[in-house]
Formats: C-alpha cells, structure tokens, sequence
C-alpha cells in the first residue's frame, strides 16, 4: 500500500486530448475525467485514439468513482471504451454536473452501456468517495456545467481544474464560483492540477459575450444566406448566433445531428432559449428568402461527413450553397484538423461563397482562460504543489514557469508526463517510477492494438498490397447498379482472396451502397470515403491485415 497521496495523469500531458488523471489516496482511486483524441493525419485508418488504460484494469477493484468535468470529447469521449473494457460494475458510478451526464447518458446508450450509474452532482453539493470528499466548483468553459474538481483526503484537497476561463460576463450570467476557489485556498490545497491550454496567451481571454455582438455586425452585411458553423457543445455560441439572428429578422436552421441533438439536451436543461417560431426544420430551408436565414452547422473542424463539409461539395440534401452566401467559421481548427478545415473553406470559395473566419474578425472566443487567468488561479488556490496538465510540451513549461512568477518554490512545481506518478506525503512530494501509459487506437468499434504496431502496419503499406474495388452506381439514386469489381495486388499469396471472400467484399460494398444511399449521399468523394471506411475495416478483421483500399465509384 502506498503512503499517501498519488497523482497519475495517463493522458493529457506533451498533447492535446484524452485527458484522464487518476488520483489515489490509501490505495483507493478516483479517476477525473476519460478523454478521447482525434487522430492526426498520419495515423492512416484510425478513427479514434484514447488513453492506454491499463493501469486501471489492474487496479480496477480500487475504483471509487469517475468524475467528468464537462462534456467534451477531450474529458468524456473514452468513458464508453473504458466502461467496456474494465466492467460496467468495477466502476462504482460518475459523476458530474446535470448536462455532463446527460451528454454522458446519451454516449453510454449508443454503445448500449446502461449498468453504470451516473450521478449528477451539483457545484457546491459533496459526495464521499472511500478516503475523499468530492465537491464540483462551477467554472465558466466554451460548454454550460464546466466544473473543477475538489477532492480531499487527510493530506489536503487535490484540485483539477478541468477546461476554463474566468469570463465575468459569460452568457448565461453565471461566472465561475471565485469566491468558493479562494475559500479552498484559504483551507489548504496540496495540489492544483490546471489547464495550460492557453498558456502562451498574455492576458485575459475576451468574454463569450463579445461574440454576440460581432456576430450581428458581419451579419448586417450579409445580403445572402449565412451559414454560421461552430461546436454543437457550445451551446452558448448557438445561442449568441440564434439572437443574433432573430435581432436581424433571419430565421435560424439546424443542421447536423449532433447539432440538433445538443441544441435539445441544452434546451432540456435551460441552457439555451429560443423564441418561438424562429427555427425552422431543413426541409423548409429552400422555401425562405435568402435574406432571411441563418443556417447552424457542425463540420467547423472539415470532419469527413458533416454538414457543411457535404455542403461544400454541394452534396448536402438541405442547403444548397451559392453565389453571394456567406459562411462564418465561429470556431478555431484544433490542431491537427488544419488541413481539413482549409480544404472545406476553398471549396466554398469555389463554389462563390463568402468565407468568415476568425482571421476576418473576432467570431470566436477561446473557452480556455490566458495567461493572467492561469494566474489569478494560482493566487486563489495558493497551492502547495503544482502540476499543470492539459497542454503540450511547451505549455506544461510555460504553466510552471507562470507557478514561479507569482511566488511558488520551482520545487514545489512539477512538469509531468503521462505515466508518471507524483506522489505526496508529509516528507514532500516527487515522482515515482513510470506506469504503463500510451495511446489504443480504435478503428471502428473496435479497439485496435497498443501504440504503434498498428500504425507500423499501416506505413508499410507495401507490404500488405493494395485492394482496387470499383462500384458502379446509377446517377439517379445512388444505388449500385452492377456487381462490384474486386481487383488486387500486392496482397501475399496466402492470404490473397478466394471467391467466397470476393464475394464477401462485393457485398460489403453493396450494404455500404445501400447505407449510403438511404443517407442520401451522393458526392463521389464522400461515397469513396464511405467504402474505404467499410472496407478497410472488413478486409482487416478478415485478413488482420492493412491493405490500401482505394474505392473508385463510377456514375453511369
Ligand atoms: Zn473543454
Ligand atoms: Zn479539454
């Protein structure tokens, strides 16, 4: 049994996403927050990417609670893989506030998970967990029911921030709970584990309710329709665009699936407000004068199948872009989706629409507090130890070097990585030896194998060969009008396919075909993408090999 108190972060640290801190007190563990990343462009095939969770499969019988701090993929995307592979009952419950567990209730549904009990904790409220008392400070974040997380042991109070700025003027009025942070201070805090997001921005970070007004004034000079898209999570910014469009006379449309279905949960929970009668459902969309329409859509990162990435090669059943629109990106690439985005904004261009973006004028603001923020937290909680998470390299460095400028000894403050355990007792604190930590791929729904094997797979393309398939579908409808042609090289003579696993591709192509076509996608590019995604993940499970697959899809 370890003496004392133990910090490991097994995500978070020297990258951006799949948070995941483990805090452990007389060998028994809460895990605060489960993140996801997305995969970069060289992780060829990979959907998904969360942390190596090994650690807590071992120690799964010490689980006390996982605690989210807010809805964000990067802090609860990975709770469904982690539920599954540890056992939905070696996890007690999770807790959080009221949003975050509804956002986590409707993930757990989809991967049919509905054993685990999820808690909804209101900032202010405690719970006791074995060894620590948990209580949720509100804090202010591009998402509603952001909160830090306080949990204290014998030792002292460990304090995670979780994502957050300090906005004294956020949409919803309620600003972050400063004066219980600095109550906190007053008693005795251990450790701060803090957000670096933004800590190489000096100063404040502008208020979310700058935006609003911003947005008004590139919309005054919108003749044509405008197409507004940002993160379906930030329901403020949804509500910020819906009045400005009521207060110009436009009717707002949702569009996107996660974009409608955050905008309810928001609405259930009182987070957003819509005057009556100003959405209109996508059908209705072509019937408006141009003027009089302000689209909101998910796809501001350039993912594959959003909304305006579909409607950017006008492929998108509802909103046919044209000459004399505009679009306003209000929201920044995460890094990593640059290309994506710049491929999306110049087929828009293409097409003749007018493009906003943050570099035009300030439509977006960031959820993550600058460095004077970072700072007034420090001051706030006057912390004994520092550990700053969340950031890459340089802002983990920066964080700590920001602990020293308002007074903290440089040996009370620790630059950490993911693996390494901080442990603390009454002698002080220090890193102890490394525990498993890394990245699971996952490739569909399936979790695929640790850290780099599979990627070394898949750069060695060459040596699994190559798939062509060419589909052949009817310019009408969609849908596949002749046998798909199966044709490969290169695939080691072992395993190259026989007729039954011709046959077997031929009609994967023809579910996704149909899947396709019920979807109403049509755009060759999105189709191809589609069947490289299905194939891809067939030809693997069955051969448990990485071909290339290069789907061709002929109009006749
Ligand atoms: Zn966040
Ligand atoms: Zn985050």
């Amino acid at each position: 049994m370890t003496a004392g108190l133990r910090v490991l972060p097994l995500g978070g640290l020297g990258e951006i996403g799949k948070n995941l801190t483990v805090v452990e007190y007389e060998d028994r563990i809460v895990v605060v927050d489960v993140g996801l990343r997305f995969p970069t462009a060289d992780m060829v095939g990979i959907d998904l990417v969360l942390p190596d969770f090994a650690y807590l499969r071992e120690r799964a019988d010490d689980i006390e609670a996982i605690v989210v701090t807010h809805g964000h993929e990067d802090h609860l995307g990975a709770l469904p893989w982690v539920l599954r592979e540890l056992g939905e009952h070696s996890v007690p419950a999770v807790y959080g506030g009221a949003l975050t567990m509804a956002m986590a209730r409707s993930k757990l549904d989809e991967h049919r998970l509905t054993a685990t009990p999820l808690e909804r904790l209101e900032a202010g409220h405690t719970v006791q967990l074995g060894p620590f008392e948990l209580e949720l400070v509100h804090m202010t974040h591009s998402i509603p029911d952001s909160v830090a997380v306080a949990l204290t042991c014998e030792l002292g109070t460990v304090v995670v921030t979780g994502d957050y700025k300090f906005d004294q003027t956020p949409v919803d009025g309620k600003p972050a709970d400063v004066s219980r942070l600095a109550q906190l201070g007053a008693r005795d805090v251990l450790l701060l584990c803090g957000d670096s997001t933004n800590a190489d921005r000096p100063g404040f970070s502008p208020s979310e309710s700058v935006v609003g007004p911003r947005l008004e004034e590139v919309f005054s000079r919108c003749l044509g329709r405008i197409v507004v898209t940002s993160f379906a999570s930030n329901i403020h910014r949804v509500q910020q665009v819906v009045d400005a469009a009521a207060s110009l006379g436009r009717k707002v449309s949702l569009v996107g699936r996660s974009m409608r279905k955050n905008v309810n949960i928001g609405r259930q929970f009182g987070h957003i407000d819509v005057p009556e009668g100003l959405l209109i459902p996508p059908r209705e969309i072509e019937d408006l004068p141009d003027h009089k329409l302000v689209v909101i859509s998910t796809g501001s990162q350039g993912e594959p199948l959003s909304a305006l990435r579909r409607m950017a090669h006008r492929d998108h059943p509802a909103v046919e872009l044209r000459d004399g629109d505009t679009v306003v990106f209000s929201a920044t690439p995460i890094p990593g989706n640059e290309r994506a985005v710049n491929e999306t904004i110049d087929r828009l261009y293409h097409i003749g629409c007018d493009v906003v973006t943050t570099a035009d004028a300030p439509v977006h603001a960031s959820g993550h507090g600058y460095v004077e923020e970072l700072k007034l937290m420090l001051n706030l909680l006057r912390p004994r130890y520092v550990l700053p998470i969340h950031g890459d390299h340089k802002r983990i460095r920066l964080h700590s070097q920001l602990g020293e400028s308002v007074g903290m000894r440089p040996e009370h403050i620790f630059r950490g990585e993911n693996g390494l355990p901080l442990e603390i007792d009454g002698a002080g604190a220090r890193f102890a030896a490394r525990e498993q930590s890394g990245m699971i791929y996952v490739d569909g729904v399936d979790i695929g194998d640790v850290a780099d094997v599979a990627l070394r797979d898949r750069r060695m393309l060459s040596a699994d060969g190559i798939f062509v398939v060419v589909a052949t579908v009817s310019e009408q409808d969609g849908r596949s009008v002749a046998p798909p042609e199966v044709i490969f090289r290169g695939v080691p003579a072992q395993e190259a396919p026989d007729g039954e696993l011709v046959d077997e591709i031929r009609a994967t192509v023809e579910a996704s075909l149909r899947r396709a076509a019920g979807e109403e996608i049509r755009e060759i590019d999105l189709l191809q993408e589609i069947l490289h995604d299905d194939l891809a993940g067939f030809v693997y499970e069955r051969l448990r090999r990485r071909p290339m697959v290069l789907p061709v899809v002929v109009e006749v």
